[in-house]
Protein backbone atom coordinates (compact mmCIF):
# COMPACT_ATOMS: atom_id res chain seq x y z
CA UNK A 1 0.00 0.00 0.00
CA UNK A 2 1.16 3.47 -1.13
CA UNK A 3 0.44 6.25 1.41
CA UNK A 4 -0.45 10.07 -0.23
CA UNK A 5 3.11 11.04 1.06
CA UNK A 6 4.40 8.25 -0.81
CA UNK A 7 2.39 8.81 -3.83
CA UNK A 8 3.76 12.43 -3.93
CA UNK A 9 7.53 11.61 -3.78
CA UNK A 10 6.93 8.72 -6.60
CA UNK A 11 4.91 11.56 -8.34
CA UNK A 12 8.39 13.99 -8.19
CA UNK A 13 10.30 10.87 -9.81
CA UNK A 14 8.41 11.63 -12.98
CA UNK A 15 8.43 15.15 -12.85
CA UNK A 16 12.49 14.68 -12.18
CA UNK A 17 13.07 12.04 -15.09
CA UNK A 18 14.94 14.66 -17.76
CA UNK A 19 16.99 16.06 -15.01
CA UNK A 20 18.12 12.53 -13.93
CA UNK A 21 18.47 12.00 -17.04
CA UNK A 22 20.58 15.04 -17.88
CA UNK A 23 23.03 14.28 -14.89
CA UNK A 24 23.76 10.94 -15.68
CA UNK A 25 24.84 11.47 -19.54
CA UNK A 26 27.27 14.21 -17.71
CA UNK A 27 28.71 12.21 -15.45
CA UNK A 28 29.30 9.25 -18.62
CA UNK A 29 30.50 12.50 -20.66
CA UNK A 30 33.58 12.28 -17.67
CA UNK A 31 35.79 9.23 -18.66
CA UNK A 32 36.33 8.24 -15.44
CA UNK A 33 38.52 4.94 -16.51
CA UNK A 34 40.13 3.42 -13.49
CA UNK A 35 42.96 2.20 -14.30
CA UNK A 36 44.83 4.56 -14.02
CA UNK A 37 41.79 6.43 -12.11
CA UNK A 38 41.09 9.23 -14.26
CA UNK A 39 38.92 12.31 -13.85
CA UNK A 40 37.87 11.63 -10.27
CA UNK A 41 37.79 14.90 -9.01
CA UNK A 42 35.47 15.89 -11.89
CA UNK A 43 32.89 13.20 -11.20
CA UNK A 44 33.23 14.08 -7.15
CA UNK A 45 32.69 18.29 -8.26
CA UNK A 46 29.43 17.20 -10.27
CA UNK A 47 27.67 14.81 -7.51
CA UNK A 48 29.08 17.60 -4.56
CA UNK A 49 27.26 20.46 -6.76
CA UNK A 50 23.68 18.42 -6.85
CA UNK A 51 24.21 17.02 -3.27
CA UNK A 52 24.75 20.81 -1.92
CA UNK A 53 21.79 22.04 -3.89
CA UNK A 54 20.09 19.36 -2.49
CA UNK A 55 21.05 20.64 1.09
CA UNK A 56 23.62 17.47 2.01
CA UNK A 57 26.53 19.00 4.08
CA UNK A 58 29.62 18.02 1.83
CA UNK A 59 33.00 16.93 2.08
CA UNK A 60 35.80 15.81 -0.02
CA UNK A 61 37.66 12.18 1.49
CA UNK A 62 40.63 12.18 -0.54
CA UNK A 63 42.71 8.81 0.48
CA UNK A 64 46.09 10.48 -0.20
CA UNK A 65 48.47 7.58 1.54
CA UNK A 66 47.00 5.44 -0.72
CA UNK A 67 49.79 3.81 -2.91
CA UNK A 68 47.24 4.50 -5.88
CA UNK A 69 47.02 7.73 -4.98
CA UNK A 70 49.06 10.70 -7.03
CA UNK A 71 48.69 14.34 -7.72
CA UNK A 72 47.98 12.99 -11.70
CA UNK A 73 45.80 10.64 -10.47
CA UNK A 74 43.88 11.51 -6.76
CA UNK A 75 42.02 9.38 -5.04
CA UNK A 76 38.74 12.00 -4.10
CA UNK A 77 35.78 10.57 -2.72
CA UNK A 78 32.83 12.82 -1.94
CA UNK A 79 30.77 12.31 1.44
CA UNK A 80 27.18 14.62 1.44
CA UNK A 81 25.19 14.29 4.81
CA UNK A 82 21.27 15.56 5.22
CA UNK A 83 20.82 15.66 8.80
CA UNK A 84 17.11 14.94 9.96
CA UNK A 85 15.28 15.62 13.09
CA UNK A 86 17.64 12.94 14.96
CA UNK A 87 20.98 11.59 13.33
CA UNK A 88 20.04 7.96 13.45
CA UNK A 89 18.22 5.79 11.87
CA UNK A 90 20.93 6.88 8.90
CA UNK A 91 20.39 5.33 5.48
CA UNK A 92 23.61 5.94 3.57
CA UNK A 93 23.72 5.39 -0.48
CA UNK A 94 26.80 4.53 -2.24
CA UNK A 95 28.06 4.43 -6.02
CA UNK A 96 31.47 4.00 -7.71
CA UNK A 97 32.67 6.84 -10.05
CA UNK A 98 34.95 4.77 -11.93
CA UNK A 99 34.32 2.91 -14.93
CA UNK A 100 36.47 -0.20 -16.63
CA UNK A 101 38.31 0.99 -19.57
CA UNK A 102 35.78 1.10 -22.76
CA UNK A 103 37.46 -1.82 -24.73
CA UNK A 104 36.61 -3.00 -28.82
CA UNK A 105 33.09 -3.17 -30.53
CA UNK A 106 31.54 0.17 -29.57
CA UNK A 107 28.90 1.44 -32.14
CA UNK A 108 28.11 4.97 -30.25
CA UNK A 109 30.71 6.87 -28.50
CA UNK A 110 31.32 5.52 -25.43
CA UNK A 111 31.58 8.83 -23.21
CA UNK A 112 29.07 10.50 -25.71
CA UNK A 113 26.25 9.77 -23.75
CA UNK A 114 23.62 8.95 -26.41
CA UNK A 115 20.08 8.51 -25.95
CA UNK A 116 17.97 6.08 -28.50
CA UNK A 117 15.01 3.70 -27.87
CA UNK A 118 14.23 4.84 -24.24
CA UNK A 119 18.29 4.01 -23.59
CA UNK A 120 21.06 5.93 -22.72
CA UNK A 121 24.73 4.58 -23.50
CA UNK A 122 27.91 5.18 -22.51
CA UNK A 123 30.80 3.01 -20.57
CA UNK A 124 28.94 3.44 -16.64
CA UNK A 125 25.34 3.40 -17.75
CA UNK A 126 24.62 0.67 -15.95
CA UNK A 127 27.66 0.10 -13.87
CA UNK A 128 27.00 2.27 -11.95
CA UNK A 129 26.69 5.86 -13.33
CA UNK A 130 22.97 5.14 -13.91
CA UNK A 131 22.75 4.02 -10.36
CA UNK A 132 24.43 7.38 -8.83
CA UNK A 133 21.90 9.13 -10.50
CA UNK A 134 18.61 7.11 -9.37
CA UNK A 135 19.94 7.07 -6.34
CA UNK A 136 20.75 10.86 -6.14
CA UNK A 137 17.52 11.50 -7.75
CA UNK A 138 15.73 9.41 -5.04
CA UNK A 139 17.19 12.29 -2.45
CA UNK A 140 16.45 14.98 -4.79
CA UNK A 141 12.36 13.62 -4.75
CA UNK A 142 11.91 13.26 -1.42
CA UNK A 143 13.10 16.99 -1.04
CA UNK A 144 11.02 18.34 -3.86
CA UNK A 145 7.70 16.65 -2.50
CA UNK A 146 8.93 18.86 1.00
CA UNK A 147 9.22 15.41 2.75
CA UNK A 148 10.69 16.33 6.41
CA UNK A 149 12.84 13.25 7.04
CA UNK A 150 13.38 12.11 10.83
CA UNK A 151 16.35 9.84 10.07
CA UNK A 152 19.66 11.03 7.81
CA UNK A 153 19.93 10.56 4.64
CA UNK A 154 24.07 9.98 3.67
CA UNK A 155 25.30 9.76 -0.36
CA UNK A 156 29.01 8.67 -1.16
CA UNK A 157 30.71 8.83 -4.33
CA UNK A 158 33.72 6.78 -4.13
CA UNK A 159 36.88 5.30 -6.27
CA UNK A 160 37.93 2.43 -7.36
CA UNK A 161 35.54 -0.20 -6.55
CA UNK A 162 36.68 -2.07 -10.09
CA UNK A 163 40.07 -2.61 -8.78
CA UNK A 164 39.23 -3.72 -5.21
CA UNK A 165 37.54 -0.24 -3.38
CA UNK A 166 40.50 0.36 -0.95
CA UNK A 167 41.09 4.63 -1.55
CA UNK A 168 37.48 4.28 -1.69
CA UNK A 169 34.50 2.84 0.57
CA UNK A 170 36.94 0.91 2.71
CA UNK A 171 39.43 4.27 3.46
CA UNK A 172 35.62 5.74 4.26
CA UNK A 173 35.46 2.84 6.76
CA UNK A 174 38.51 3.24 7.92
CA UNK A 175 37.39 6.84 8.50
CA UNK A 176 34.80 6.23 10.50
CA UNK A 177 32.13 7.46 8.18
CA UNK A 178 30.71 3.59 7.44
CA UNK A 179 30.27 2.48 11.37
CA UNK A 180 27.40 0.96 13.33
CA UNK A 181 27.36 4.32 15.17
CA UNK A 182 26.76 6.68 12.35
CA UNK A 183 25.56 4.30 9.79
CA UNK A 184 21.91 1.93 9.89
CA UNK A 185 21.53 1.08 6.16
CA UNK A 186 23.59 1.33 3.12
CA UNK A 187 22.10 0.95 0.00
CA UNK A 188 24.55 0.22 -3.42
CA UNK A 189 22.64 0.97 -6.65
CA UNK A 190 24.77 -1.51 -8.85
CA UNK A 191 23.37 -2.73 -11.74
CA UNK A 192 21.31 -5.78 -10.48
CA UNK A 193 18.25 -4.45 -12.19
CA UNK A 194 14.58 -2.81 -10.04
CA UNK A 195 13.07 -6.18 -9.23
CA UNK A 196 16.00 -7.63 -7.30
CA UNK A 197 18.16 -7.30 -4.39
CA UNK A 198 21.58 -8.23 -3.87
CA UNK A 199 22.58 -9.53 -0.55
CA UNK A 200 26.13 -10.30 -0.81
CA UNK A 201 28.96 -12.21 -2.42
CA UNK A 202 30.99 -15.06 -2.30
CA UNK A 203 34.89 -14.80 -0.87
CA UNK A 204 37.71 -14.22 -2.79
CA UNK A 205 41.07 -15.84 -2.30
CA UNK A 206 44.39 -14.61 -4.82
CA UNK A 207 47.24 -16.54 -4.40
CA UNK A 208 50.51 -17.37 -6.36
CA UNK A 209 52.41 -20.19 -6.30
CA UNK A 210 55.89 -19.95 -7.80
CA UNK A 211 57.73 -23.21 -8.33
CA UNK A 212 61.70 -23.54 -8.61
CA UNK A 213 63.31 -25.32 -10.57
CA UNK A 214 67.43 -25.94 -11.45
CA UNK A 215 68.47 -24.05 -14.72
CA UNK A 216 70.72 -25.93 -16.66
CA UNK A 217 71.53 -26.18 -20.73
CA UNK A 218 68.38 -25.78 -22.42
CA UNK A 219 71.01 -29.06 -24.99
CA UNK A 220 70.80 -30.83 -21.95
CA UNK A 221 67.48 -30.34 -20.18
CA UNK A 222 67.64 -33.86 -18.28
CA UNK A 223 70.87 -31.86 -16.25
CA UNK A 224 68.61 -29.51 -14.53
CA UNK A 225 64.90 -29.12 -13.15
CA UNK A 226 61.81 -27.20 -15.48
CA UNK A 227 59.90 -25.18 -13.15
CA UNK A 228 57.38 -24.89 -16.16
CA UNK A 229 56.84 -28.74 -15.90
CA UNK A 230 56.26 -28.41 -11.97
CA UNK A 231 54.13 -26.02 -12.57
CA UNK A 232 52.29 -27.94 -15.17
CA UNK A 233 51.94 -30.72 -12.13
CA UNK A 234 50.48 -28.27 -10.20
CA UNK A 235 48.03 -27.54 -12.91
CA UNK A 236 46.96 -31.19 -13.68
CA UNK A 237 46.25 -31.54 -9.80
CA UNK A 238 44.18 -28.55 -9.63
CA UNK A 239 42.42 -29.95 -12.66
CA UNK A 240 42.07 -33.50 -11.53
CA UNK A 241 41.50 -33.54 -7.57
CA UNK A 242 40.53 -29.97 -6.81
CA UNK A 243 38.03 -28.66 -9.60
CA UNK A 244 36.22 -32.09 -9.17
CA UNK A 245 35.56 -31.04 -5.32
CA UNK A 246 34.89 -27.95 -5.52
CA UNK A 247 31.79 -28.67 -8.11
CA UNK A 248 30.24 -30.59 -5.50
CA UNK A 249 30.38 -27.70 -3.16
CA UNK A 250 26.92 -25.49 -2.95
CA UNK A 251 26.31 -22.68 -1.33
CA UNK A 252 22.90 -21.54 0.00
CA UNK A 253 23.27 -17.97 -1.48
CA UNK A 254 20.97 -17.52 -4.21
CA UNK A 255 23.98 -16.61 -6.17
CA UNK A 256 23.46 -15.62 -9.95
CA UNK A 257 23.69 -17.18 -12.61
CA UNK A 258 23.45 -20.47 -10.77
CA UNK A 259 27.05 -21.87 -11.78
CA UNK A 260 28.55 -19.60 -9.10
CA UNK A 261 26.69 -21.36 -6.72
CA UNK A 262 29.90 -23.62 -6.43
CA UNK A 263 33.45 -22.95 -5.36
CA UNK A 264 35.41 -22.00 -8.10
CA UNK A 265 39.19 -21.50 -9.25
CA UNK A 266 40.52 -19.85 -12.14
CA UNK A 267 44.66 -19.31 -13.23
CA UNK A 268 44.46 -15.73 -14.17
CA UNK A 269 47.85 -15.55 -15.57
CA UNK A 270 51.40 -17.83 -15.96
CA UNK A 271 54.99 -16.44 -16.96
CA UNK A 272 57.92 -18.37 -16.98
CA UNK A 273 60.82 -18.99 -18.21
CA UNK A 274 61.91 -17.14 -21.42
CA UNK A 275 59.04 -14.59 -21.68
CA UNK A 276 59.93 -11.64 -24.38
CA UNK A 277 59.99 -14.34 -27.13
CA UNK A 278 62.46 -14.58 -29.94
CA UNK A 279 65.27 -17.09 -29.94
CA UNK A 280 66.48 -16.27 -26.76
CA UNK A 281 68.60 -18.30 -24.51
CA UNK A 282 68.85 -22.05 -24.02
CA UNK A 283 67.85 -22.75 -20.49
CA UNK A 284 65.64 -24.56 -18.43
CA UNK A 285 63.51 -22.80 -16.51
CA UNK A 286 64.24 -22.29 -13.01
CA UNK A 287 61.27 -19.94 -12.37
CA UNK A 288 57.99 -20.18 -13.05
CA UNK A 289 54.35 -18.46 -11.43
CA UNK A 290 51.34 -18.26 -11.37
CA UNK A 291 48.16 -16.47 -10.39
CA UNK A 292 45.14 -18.13 -9.28
CA UNK A 293 41.36 -16.71 -8.89
CA UNK A 294 39.61 -18.84 -6.01
CA UNK A 295 35.96 -17.92 -4.83
CA UNK A 296 34.78 -19.78 -2.15
CA UNK A 297 31.25 -20.30 -0.08
CA UNK A 298 30.45 -19.13 3.30
CA UNK A 299 29.98 -22.31 4.03
CA UNK A 300 33.81 -22.78 3.74
CA UNK A 301 36.34 -21.55 5.84
CA UNK A 302 39.30 -19.04 4.57
CA UNK A 303 41.47 -21.52 6.83
CA UNK A 304 40.51 -24.18 5.69
CA UNK A 305 40.39 -22.73 1.76
CA UNK A 306 44.30 -21.59 2.37
CA UNK A 307 44.89 -25.51 3.73
CA UNK A 308 43.67 -26.55 0.79
CA UNK A 309 46.11 -25.67 -1.62
CA UNK A 310 48.87 -25.98 0.74
CA UNK A 311 48.20 -30.04 1.08
CA UNK A 312 47.72 -29.93 -2.77
CA UNK A 313 51.39 -28.47 -3.19
CA UNK A 314 52.85 -30.68 -0.08
CA UNK A 315 51.38 -33.63 -1.85
CA UNK A 316 53.28 -33.04 -5.04
CA UNK A 317 56.87 -32.77 -2.77
CA UNK A 318 56.35 -35.81 -0.75
CA UNK A 319 55.73 -37.33 -3.80
CA UNK A 320 58.80 -36.19 -5.73
CA UNK A 321 62.33 -34.89 -4.08
CA UNK A 322 62.54 -32.37 -6.96
CA UNK A 323 59.30 -30.73 -6.83
CA UNK A 324 59.51 -26.79 -4.62
CA UNK A 325 56.60 -24.77 -4.83
CA UNK A 326 55.95 -21.33 -2.51
CA UNK A 327 52.73 -20.49 -2.28
CA UNK A 328 52.17 -16.07 -1.69
CA UNK A 329 48.98 -14.36 -0.41
CA UNK A 330 47.54 -11.94 -2.63
CA UNK A 331 44.49 -10.64 -1.59
CA UNK A 332 41.48 -12.21 0.48
CA UNK A 333 38.18 -11.15 0.97
CA UNK A 334 35.71 -12.82 2.65
CA UNK A 335 32.42 -13.76 1.78
CA UNK A 336 29.51 -11.05 3.23
CA UNK A 337 25.65 -11.86 3.06
CA UNK A 338 23.25 -9.63 4.82
CA UNK A 339 20.28 -11.15 6.70
CA UNK A 340 17.00 -11.61 4.44
CA UNK A 341 15.06 -10.79 7.60
CA UNK A 342 16.67 -7.69 8.36
CA UNK A 343 14.70 -4.35 8.37
CA UNK A 344 16.38 -2.90 5.18
CA UNK A 345 15.82 -6.17 2.79
CA UNK A 346 11.91 -6.38 4.36
CA UNK A 347 11.38 -2.65 3.64
CA UNK A 348 13.06 -2.42 0.07
CA UNK A 349 11.72 -5.89 -1.13
CA UNK A 350 7.71 -4.48 0.35
CA UNK A 351 8.54 -1.68 -1.76
CA UNK A 352 9.55 -2.83 -5.12
CA UNK A 353 6.47 -5.37 -4.57
CA UNK A 354 4.29 -2.04 -3.72
CA UNK A 355 5.40 -0.06 -6.82
CA UNK A 356 5.95 -3.08 -9.08
CA UNK A 357 3.05 -5.62 -8.57
CA UNK A 358 5.50 -7.95 -8.42
CA UNK A 359 7.88 -9.58 -5.23
CA UNK A 360 11.22 -8.77 -4.92
CA UNK A 361 13.83 -11.56 -6.07
CA UNK A 362 16.68 -12.09 -3.77
CA UNK A 363 19.92 -12.37 -5.63
CA UNK A 364 23.86 -12.31 -4.72
CA UNK A 365 26.72 -11.20 -6.57
CA UNK A 366 29.09 -14.08 -8.32
CA UNK A 367 31.60 -11.10 -7.82
CA UNK A 368 32.55 -9.30 -4.82
CA UNK A 369 32.07 -4.96 -4.89
CA UNK A 370 31.74 -2.76 -1.94
CA UNK A 371 29.91 -4.76 0.31
CA UNK A 372 32.85 -6.28 1.42
CA UNK A 373 33.83 -2.45 2.96
CA UNK A 374 30.87 -2.11 4.46
CA UNK A 375 30.96 -5.45 6.36
CA UNK A 376 34.16 -6.28 6.92
CA UNK A 377 35.46 -2.85 7.67
CA UNK A 378 32.66 -0.62 8.67
CA UNK A 379 31.08 -3.42 10.19
CA UNK A 380 27.49 -2.56 9.24
CA UNK A 381 25.81 -5.36 8.43
CA UNK A 382 22.38 -3.87 6.49
CA UNK A 383 23.65 -3.30 3.67
CA UNK A 384 22.40 -4.20 0.22
CA UNK A 385 22.94 -3.92 -3.86
CA UNK A 386 20.02 -2.60 -5.41
CA UNK A 387 19.73 -0.20 -8.81
CA UNK A 388 18.87 0.21 -12.30
CA UNK A 389 20.39 -1.56 -15.60
CA UNK A 390 21.32 -5.46 -15.99
CA UNK A 391 24.44 -6.55 -14.60
CA UNK A 392 25.40 -8.79 -18.10
CA UNK A 393 25.72 -5.54 -20.01
CA UNK A 394 28.19 -4.07 -17.29
CA UNK A 395 31.89 -3.82 -18.70
CA UNK A 396 30.51 -4.76 -22.57
CA UNK A 397 30.51 -2.69 -25.62
CA UNK A 398 27.39 -0.77 -25.74
CA UNK A 399 26.82 -0.69 -22.42
CA UNK A 400 23.10 1.03 -21.83
CA UNK A 401 20.99 1.87 -19.00
CA UNK A 402 17.15 1.12 -19.99
CA UNK A 403 15.52 4.59 -18.91
CA UNK A 404 12.42 3.22 -17.36
CA UNK A 405 15.09 1.47 -14.99
CA UNK A 406 16.45 4.46 -13.82
CA UNK A 407 12.89 5.66 -13.20
CA UNK A 408 11.37 2.50 -11.25
CA UNK A 409 14.64 2.43 -9.31
CA UNK A 410 14.65 5.86 -8.36
CA UNK A 411 10.99 5.29 -7.00
CA UNK A 412 11.70 2.33 -5.36
CA UNK A 413 15.24 3.84 -3.21
CA UNK A 414 12.92 7.08 -2.73
CA UNK A 415 10.10 5.62 -0.95
CA UNK A 416 12.36 2.91 0.60
CA UNK A 417 14.52 5.82 2.15
CA UNK A 418 10.94 7.51 3.63
CA UNK A 419 10.01 3.99 5.39
CA UNK A 420 13.31 3.43 6.58
CA UNK A 421 14.18 6.44 8.14
CA UNK A 422 10.29 7.94 8.77
CA UNK A 423 8.88 11.35 7.38
CA UNK A 424 6.24 14.35 8.74
ZN1 LIG B 1 29.93 -1.63 -10.23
Amino acid sequence: MITPLEQRIVEQVDVLREDMLGFLRELIRIPSINPPGDGYPSCARLVDDRLKALGFETRHVTAEHHPDHSAEYPRVNVVGRLPGRSPMPTLHFNGHTDVVPPGEGWTVDPFGGAVKDGRVYGRGACDMKGGIAAALFAAAAVREAGVDLRGSLEFSATVDEETGGFAGMDHLAREGLISPERTSYVIIPEPFGPGRICLGHRGVYWFRIDTIGRTAHGSMPFLGVSAIGQMERVLRQIESTLVPALRKRVTDMPVDPPGARHATINVNGITGGQTDGGVGSPCVADRCSAVFDRRFLKEESFDDVRKEIEALIDGLAAADRDFNAELSDLMVVHPVETDPDAELVGTAARTIEDLTGAPADYVASPGTYDHKHVYNTGRVSQCIAYGPGLLHLAHQPDEYCEIDHLVQSCKVMAVTAVRLLGAD
